[in-house]
């Protein structure tokens, strides 16, 4: 499980009344986003951890749910979704990215997270692999695990020179993740590949895939029966070079599940409401799967996420300038704090490399990303996620391993957070963080 060592519970004592939880779970505690929240709340930090925004969406959105719970609109509704919203996600695809769906292609889920372990569930056997791109989203590897399947992850390349493929600005001396195309086309070509997990614009990296990219994992699927599950939360939130729904490839309609929500477009990461796009063949195993986890969406909120998606573009397109704005001021800081910051393109997060502070952790070697947001919230009063968190097992455990120092911010917060985050960072991380614990 993808989980930093700290939060990793490792006790074989069985809980509560000797009740042993079932292999499955075993061993996995709160998730990183939940332990670091909790951390913030309690020492009153700055949360630049876990990725959900200060400010509201559209007003207008938020009144349509409002008079839809009010005028009893409070029961099940159809098994694939609200018609409503499942005819404004196609409409949106089509018009936005020029992906040919209809209605008929739309499951709506509870959150992009239920559409990923129904697609996982529905469309990956037992002993099956799935390869992902790693850093890789806590919940890919958790949804791979539960259905009995593996992960196989290809770890991005971090460098000052890999702008080959992405689109990203690249300026000179940044370093930034590239697709490791050899290592990809190797994990894909691995014994009993089911599918791909992609995921662009990438969390945690800020990765935005670039159409050669794209084209290339498209040319290692083409001819094998591997689905594409392609995770597109942040599509909406590409600051620099441009965002391509895998499906729109030539050829790749047909093996491709698209995911997206509601939460990171229209700022309601509460809402729990999204979706997965696919031909007949591919979604309807994801349908028989999804009824079984949660039946259906939250009925009052479809309208309103409809309406969104037909009316708010300019808001879109306004909260992502807001954002490119936020990342640069949030990157200021973070620089003046004496961070390396790394070369991010969308998404909500930018990553440092600590190690240019010089910190030394408990052990007496170089301080971990670990250590260093263990102990920030409290010492300095500004949350982040270690980087670790995102990787597999072996790797997190890996001091020499270049995860080992990197820390993930989110810029999604209001002003007052981000400039209270930023006077906390510039009055001296190193001072408050130097000694033990
Ligand atoms: N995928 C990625 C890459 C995410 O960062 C998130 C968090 N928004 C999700 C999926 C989950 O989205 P939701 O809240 O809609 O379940
Ligand atoms: N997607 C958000 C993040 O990466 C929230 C994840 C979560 O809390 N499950 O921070």
């Amino acid at each position: 499980m993808v989980q930093s060592p700290a939060h990793t519970t490792t006790s074989t004592t069985p809980p509560g009344r000797g009740h042993r939880p079932a292999g499955r779970v075993a061993g996995i505690g709160p998730t990183i986003f939940a332990t670091v929240t909790a951390e913030a709340v309690r020492t009153g930090a700055a949360n630049l951890g876990q990725g959900f925004p200060d400010d509201d969406g559209p007003a207008e959105m938020l009144r349509i749910a409002a008079d839809a719970i009010l005028g009893g609109d409070n029961q099940y509704g159809p098994g694939p979704g609200v018609a409503q919203l499942r005819e404004a996600v196609a409409r949106d695809r089509r018009n936005r990215w020029g992906q040919q769906v209809t209605a008929d292609d739309v499951l709506v889920t509870v959150g992009a997270t239920e559409a990923i372990a129904a697609s996982v569930l529905g469309l990956v056997d037992e002993g099956q692999s799935v390869v992902t791109l790693e850093p890789t989203y806590d919940a890919y590897t958790a949804a791979v695990g539960l259905a009995g399947a593996t992960v196989r992850p290809v770890r991005l390349r971090l460098s000052t020179t890999g702008t080959t493929g992405t689109t990203g600005t690249g300026s000179t001396g940044v370093r930034r993740w590239s697709l490791d195309r050899e290592a990809f086309a190797a994990a894909v070509a691995g014994p009993g590949t089911a599918a791909v997990l992609l995921n662009t614009p990438h969390n945690p990296t800020g990765t935005v895939l670039g159409r050669g990219d794209l084209e290339f994992i498209a040319d290692c699927v083409r001819g094998t029966d591997i689905v594409v599950i392609s995770d597109e939360v942040y599509e909406r939130l590409t600051f620099d070079g441009e965002h391509i729904p895998f499906a729109t490839l030539d050829g790749m309609a047909d093996r491709t599940v698209t995911i997206s929500s509601a939460a990171k477009s229209f700022n309601v990461t509460g809402w729990k409401t999204g979706w997965a796009i696919a031909v007949p063949e591919l979604l309807g195993p994801v349908t028989a799967a999804k009824q079984f986890l949660t039946y259906v969406g939250v009925t009052p909120l479809q309208p309103a996420v409809a309406w969104a998606l037909d009316n708010a573009d300019a808001w879109s397109r306004d909260w992502a300038r807001t954002l490119r704005s936020r990342r640069g001021r949030l990157t200021t800081a973070l620089r003046d704090a004496g961070m390396e910051v790394l070369g991010s393109d969308g998404t909500y997060y930018v990553i440092t490399d600590i190690s240019p502070l010089g910190l030394t952790g408990a052990d007496g070697n170089p301080m971990s990303a670990e250590e260093f947001c263990r102990r920030l919230p409290a010492a300095v009063g500004v949350a982040g996620i270690p980087v670790s968190a995102f990787v597999n097992d072996r790797a997190a455990a890996d001091p020499s391993d270049p995860v080992h120092t990197l820390v993930r911010w989110t810029f999604c917060k209001n002003d007052e957070t981000l400039d209270l985050a930023a006077v906390r960072l510039r009055s001296g991380v190193k001072v408050h963080l130097a000694g033990g614990e």
